[in-house]
C-alpha cells in the first residue's frame, strides 16, 4: 500500500450523515488511534475507547447522546481498521468481557509509524474536515497528539472544501461589525492592525456554512473560542439576536465578566441590516454546537 492509498482511505471514511448533522465519532476515534501510533502502540482496547471517545464526544461532539460502540465496530468496513476478534457481536458487554481491541491494520500501522509527516498530514486533514480551527488545539491536547503546525496553510485531503473558501470573508465580516467583537465590543489594535479579533463562521464551513456576512460574526478570540465550543449561542427575538449562555458553562474568575453579563442581551448589530445573521445558520449552531440547555431567561 502506498502513502497515497492511505490518504485515500482516510479521506473516504464513510461518515454517517443526515443532512448537515455533525457525526465526528469516526474522526475522533482515528485521531485517538493516531495518538497511539505516536506512542508506538497499535491497539486500543474497547474499554479505553469507551472512556476516552465518550469524553471526547461530550466535549467536541454534537449535543446529542452518543455511543462509542458504533465507530469502534464499524470502522473495519473502511478497510483501515481491524479488531482483535473476528466479527464480534454488537454488544458492549461482550467487547468489555473479552477485552476486544481495535487498531490500524498492520500495513497501515507500519506506514504511519515510519512516517511522522504522513501521520501529521492525516491528522490535520481530519481536523480541517470536521472542526473549526479554533478548537484544533483543544482536540489535539485532549487526544494526546503532538503536531507541530506548519506556518504555511495546512493541506486538506478534500481540497474542494478549502478551495471554495473566500479569502475576503474575514475582512468583510470585520467591516460589517466595524472591527469590534459582536459580544463585548473588544477592538484593540496593534498599530493599525486589529489583534485577537476573528471572523467566526456561525454555521461551520465544514458543514456547508457559506462565506457570507450573514454567516459571520466578528468575535474577539475569547468569544470565538467560547462560541465554537458551544458555551453560548444566539436566539432570534423581535429583530434582535439574543446571546444565551449554556447551563453547562460556569466558573468563578472571568465567568461573570465575559459570559454571564451578556446573557439575555442583544448582540451588537452589524452596520447594515443586510449583514444580520441568518436564522438558519444560528439555528444550525444551536442544534449542532451549543451545549443545551441555555440558562434561565428572566424575560
Ligand atoms: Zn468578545
Amino acid at each position: 500500500m502506498t502513502k497515497e492509498q492511505v490518504k485515500q482511505l482516510f479521506s473516504s471514511i464513510t461518515i454517517w450523515r443526515r443532512g448537515d448533522e455533525r457525526a465526528p465519532h469516526k474522526p475522533l476515534l482515528l485521531l485517538l488511534a493516531l495518538a497511539k501510533v505516536q506512542h508506538q502502540t497499535q491497539w486500543i482496547s474497547y474499554q479505553e475507547v469507551k472512556d476516552r471517545l465518550g469524553q471526547l464526544l461530550l466535549e467536541f461532539g454534537p449535543p446529542r447522546p452518543t455511543s462509542a460502540i458504533d465507530p469502534f465496530l464499524r470502522l473495519p468496513n473502511d478497510n483501515l481498521w481491524k479488531l482483535s476478534v473476528d466479527s464480534p457481536p454488537f454488544r458492549e458487554s461482550f467487547l468489555l468481557q473479552n477485552e476486544v481491541a481495535g487498531g490500524f491494520t498492520d500495513e497501515i500501522y507500519s506506514l504511519l509509524a515510519g512516517d511522522p509527516s504522513l501521520l501529521k498530514e492525516l491528522a490535520e486533514a481530519l481536523l480541517y474536515q470536521h472542526f473549526p480551527e479554533s478548537v484544533h488545539e483543544d482536540i489535539l491536547n485532549a487526544v494526546g497528539l503532538k503536531l507541530e503546525f506548519s506556518p504555511e496553510t495546512p493541506r486538506d485531503l478534500s481540497q474542494a472544501s478549502r478551495a471554495s473558501r473566500d479569502p475576503n470573508f474575514r475582512q468583510r465580516v470585520l467591516v460589517a461589525y466595524e472591527y469590534s467583537c459582536a459580544i463585548c465590543g473588544f477592538n484593540v489594535k496593534l498599530g493599525t492592525v486589529p489583534v485577537a479579533l476573528d471572523a467566526a463562521h456561525i454555521k461551520w464551513h465544514q458543514f456547508g456554512g457559506p462565506d457570507v456576512e450573514s454567516n459571520g460574526l466578528a468575535l474577539c478570540s475569547l468569544h470565538h473560542k467560547l462560541f465554537d465550543r458551544g458555551a453560548f449561542a444566539l436566539s432570534y427575538s423581535d429583530g434582535d439576536y439574543i446571546m444565551k449562555v449554556a447551563q453547562q458553562a460556569y466558573g468563578t474568575s472571568g465567568f461573570d465578566e465575559w459570559l454571564l453579563r451578556f446573557h439575555d442581551q442583544a448582540i451588537r448589530r452589524p452596520q447594515s441590516p443586510a449583514y444580520n445573521p441568518d436564522s438558519s445558520f444560528t439555528q444550525w449552531h444551536w442544534r449542532e454546537v451549543f451545549r443545551e440547555p441555555s440558562r434561565y431567561t428572566s424575560a
